[in-house]
C-alpha cells in the first residue's frame, strides 16, 4: 500500500478545497472499499480527505422532497423514520446490502460510487480496461457468472454493485454535487455510464467534485414498493440481480410503474421499456410478463451469465405480483 496524507474536511467548502485539482487525492467516506482498493495497489493515491464530518442528516425540503446528506450512515438511512414510511424499497435495499458492521461505516456518497466487484478489476495479474484504459478484459471469455447482461460493450461487461443505488434510480433521485466550478444537481439515472469504449470513466462526476446530499422527489405511490435481491448467500453478498419496484394501480389498471434493475448493467439499470409496454395496461401476470419481455429484448448473455436474462423476467413479473396484490 503506497504512503498516502490524511486529512480531515471541517465543511463542504473546505473538502473542496483541500482536494483541488490533486488527480491523485479521492475523498474518504466509511473507506469500506476504498482501503481494500488501496490494499490492493488498485488504487495508488497521495491524498485522502476524509468527508465523514460533513451534513449526514435528512431534511424534507420546500417543494416535499427529501433531501439526505453524503456523509449519512446506510445504516441510518435505512432505518430512518420518513425513509421507511414514505419509500420502503430504498430502506430495504440497503438492509438487503453488505453486513451490519458495513453498513454502519459506509457513507451514501461512498455507496454511490463503490466500484464494481469484477474479479479480474481486483486481480493485477489480468487483463481489465477499467483498471487499465486499452489492455483487454479477461472477463468476457472468462469467468463471468456475476457480469453483465445489458448495456455492454466489447471493452467491459462488468456490473454495478450497489443495492442502494438500484433503489435511487427508480425513485428517479438527484446527486447533488459541489465543485471548484459550484453547484450542479445530476439526475441518477444519468449519473452513472454505461461502458462503451471508456469503462474507466464511471460516472457523470468531475474530477474534484464532492457529492454533497441526494434527493428525492416527493412520489406518493413510492410507499407501494418492493425490493427484491437473488444472491449467492442469505447475507453478505452482492446481488446476481436484484429488482427495486414502486406500482400505482387505480381501477385494475396501472397508473403509475417504475422499475430498476441490480446486477445486470454497468450502471442501476431503469427499466424504461418495460415501464412504456406496462403503463395504462390492466395489472395482470400476462401483461407483467410482456413488459419484462420488452426490457430484455436487448440483452446478451456470456457463457456463465446467460441465466441471468430469464432470472431477471422472472423477477420483475414477482416482484408486479406481489406489488398488486399488497
Ligand atoms: C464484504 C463486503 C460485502 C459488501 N456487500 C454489499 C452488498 O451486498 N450490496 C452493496 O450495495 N454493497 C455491498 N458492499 C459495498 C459497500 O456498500 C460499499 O463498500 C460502501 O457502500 C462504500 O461506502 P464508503 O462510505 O465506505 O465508501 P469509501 O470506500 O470511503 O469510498 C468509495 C468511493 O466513494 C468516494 N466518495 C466517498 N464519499 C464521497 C463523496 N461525498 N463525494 C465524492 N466521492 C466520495 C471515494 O473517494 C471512493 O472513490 C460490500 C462491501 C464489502 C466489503
Ligand atoms: S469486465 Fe470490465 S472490470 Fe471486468 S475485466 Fe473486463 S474491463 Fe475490467
Amino acid at each position: 500500500m503506497k504512503n498516502f496524507t490524511y486529512q480531515k474536511a471541517e465543511s463542504v467548502d473546505a473538502a473542496v478545497n483541500l482536494i483541488g485539482q490533486n488527480a491523485g487525492a479521492k475523498f474518504l467516506g466509511g473507506g469500506t472499499n476504498l482501503v481494500d482498493l488501496m490494499r490492493e495497489n488498485i488504487e495508488r493515491l497521495n491524498t485522502l480527505v476524509d468527508v465523514t464530518h460533513l451534513p449526514a442528516n435528512i431534511e424534507e425540503t420546500a417543494d416535499g422532497a427529501i433531501r439526505i446528506g453524503a456523509a449519512m450512515k446506510n445504516t441510518a438511512l435505512a432505518n430512518h423514520e420518513l425513509i421507511r414510511e414514505k419509500f420502503p424499497v430504498l430502506s430495504q435495499a440497503i438492509l438487503f446490502g453488505a453486513s451490519g458492521q458495513i453498513r454502519n461505516m459506509a457513507t451514501v456518497g461512498g455507496n454511490v460510487l463503490q466500484r464494481t466487484r469484477c474479479y479480474y478489476f481486483y486481480d493485477d495479474t489480468a487483463r481489465c480496461n477499467k483498471r487499465e484504459p486499452g489492455a483487454g478484459c479477461d472477463a468476457i471469455d472468462g469467468f463471468n457468472r456475476i457480469h453483465a447482461v445489458l448495456g455492454t460493450s466489447d471493452a467491459c461487461i462488468a456490473t454495478h454493485p450497489s443495492d442502494m443505488c438500484v433503489a435511487l434510480a427508480a425513485l428517479d433521485a438527484r446527486v447533488l454535487v459541489q465543485g471548484a466550478n459550484g453547484n450542479r444537481a445530476i439526475a441518477f439515472n444519468d449519473f452513472h455510464r454505461l461502458p462503451e469504449n471508456t469503462p474507466h470513466i464511471e460516472t457523470e462526476l468531475q474530477n474534484g467534485e464532492l457529492i454533497t446530499a441526494i434527493e428525492i422527489p416527493p412520489t406518493d405511490f413510492a410507499k407501494n414498493s418492493l425490493y427484491r435481491k437473488v444472491r449467492d448467500r442469505a447475507s453478505y453478498a452482492f446481488a446476481v440481480v436484484s429488482v427495486a419496484a414502486a406500482l400505482d394501480v387505480e381501477n385494475s389498471a396501472i397508473k403509475n410503474v417504475r422499475i430498476a434493475l441490480g446486477g445486470v448493467a454497468h450502471k442501476p439499470w431503469r427499466a424504461f421499456a418495460a415501464e412504456r409496454v406496462l403503463q395504462g395496461l390492466p395489472a395482470t401476470e400476462a401483461n407483467f410478463q410482456r413488459g419484462a419481455e420488452a426490457e430484455l429484448e436487448t440483452a446478451r448473455g456470456f457463457a456463465h451469465n446467460r441465466f441471468k436474462i430469464e432470472l431477471t423476467k422472472r423477477m420483475m413479473v414477482n416482484v408486479l405480483k406481489e406489488l398488486v396484490e399488497e
